[in-house]
């Protein structure tokens, strides 16, 4: 489709139904298709394969990242897993220091049980990735902007590495969304997406979904797709492809009321540091500003300690105290002991999620709202 992002987001993939000419197509349930003979069917043969409705949400998706091909999974772990089911035993792996705690847990205490083995690293620059090189390094993972600490990493810079060295690029740009960056363009090879946040932006459903240019790739990655058989239902594609609809709009609402929020928490007294990657105080502004088309929903910032952090999050009335992110309502979460709970106290001091650490995911409510909400949060705390 030659049309611009907000008009892809509503029409690609969402050709009304042919025989009725139903807008919203139905719902494909039908696990198994009819076939005219043995082997002549219409592209469908059975729903773990491929289904009408997932297909409409993978060309959607696939849309709006510049991509030739989307594969949808049941979640963005088991995107991530099925990623990693491309490996072979031995291979070694360069991963972004603050990922998902999920992902981390699945690298860690799964992957490393098959002779799989990760480094770890919060400098994506080419000099340090040259370091950690191994004859056996078969991949890079990163995800920019970072979770809790939203670190910005040059996809560029890191693409043309991992094409010199002939290792596999994965980005997971659930923070971003499509909207804000597209990293097939600046040269990643595979880029995931937990669609259960943005992409599906209303907190109604769990689903995940990986797009790439790569023939080759894409081969593979539908091969484990159909093996593993890791799929979202029909009912969950059809979720996702109707939250996708209205990604535009979210995230610019998300993003604007989003640096109001980080601006005025780096007035306040009581806020050590706040994190934003289209803050100027932010490490990475320069490069934000150059690769993010706006600055995204997640705000994250430090109170002096725990005691602090935990009274404030209870004080919140409007921001839901809950893990999770990208949907239209705002949400509050302590990072230590829940979103990054799995990971050790001590690897946690490491990457510098520090005890105060709170982050905040700015939905689509009136910003003055929002912003009175933290005041009055603040004011019963300190
Ligand atoms: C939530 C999340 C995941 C995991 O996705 P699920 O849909 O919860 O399985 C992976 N990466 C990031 C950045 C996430 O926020």
């Amino acid at each position: 489709m030659n049309y611009e992002f907000e008009t892809r987001a509503v029409h690609a993939g969402q050709d009304p139904e042919k025989e009725t000419g139903a807008v919203i197509p139905a719902i494909s349930m039908s696990t198994t298709f009819r076939q005219d003979g043995v082997g002549n069917h219409k592209g469908y043969e059975y729903s773990r394969t491929g289904n009408p409705t997932r297909h409409r949400l993978e060309q959607q998706v696939a849309s709006l990242e510049n991509a030739k091909y989307g594969l949808g999974f049941a979640s963005g772990s088991s995107a991530t897993a099925s990623i990693q089911l491309m490996l072979n035993e031995g291979d070694h792996i360069i991963t972004a220091d603050d990922v998902y705690g999920g992902t981390y847990r699945f690298f860690d205490k799964v992957m490393r049980r098959f002779n799989l083995s990760y480094d770890y690293t919060g400098d994506m620059s080419k000099e340090n990735l040259q370091k950690l090189l191994k004859p056996n390094t078969r991949m890079i993972w990163m995800e920019t902007p970072s979770n809790p600490l939203l670190k910005v990493f040059d996809i560029n810079t890191v693409a043309e590495f991992a094409r010199d060295n002939n290792l596999i690029l994965v980005v997971d740009n659930t923070f971003a969304s499509p909207y804000i960056q597209n990293p097939l363009d600046l040269g990643a090879d595979l880029v995931m997406h937990s669609s259960t946040k943005y992409l599906g932006g209303h907190s109604d459903v769990v689903g995940g979904i990986v797009v790439t240019n790569s023939d080759k790739l894409a081969d593979e990655l539908r091969f484990l797709q159909n093996s593993a058989g890791a799929i979202p239902s029909p009912f969950d594609s059809w979720l996702l492809s109707r939250g996708i609809k209205t990604l535009p709009l979210r995230m610019q609402r998300h993003s604007e009321s989003a640096l109001k929020i980080a601006n005025y928490l780096e007035k306040n007294e009581s806020v050590s540091r706040v994190y934003y990657p289209h803050l100027e105080s932010h490490n990475d502004y320069q490069l934000a500003k150059e690769q993010m088309r706006l600055g995204g929903g997640i705000v994250s910032f430090d109170l002096e300690n725990k005691e602090i952090a935990e009274k404030f999050l209870s004080e919140l009335k409007l921001f839901y105290l809950a893990e999770s992110l990208g949907g239209v309502e705002s949400l509050a979460e302590y990072p230590p002991t829940m979103t990054h709970g799995s990971i050790e106290p001590e690897r946690r001091k490491e990457i510098g999620i520090n005890d105060g650490l709170v982050r905040l995911s700015v939905g689509i409510e009136n910003v003055n709202d929002l912003i009175k909400d933290i005041q009055n949060a603040f004011d019963r705390t300190i």
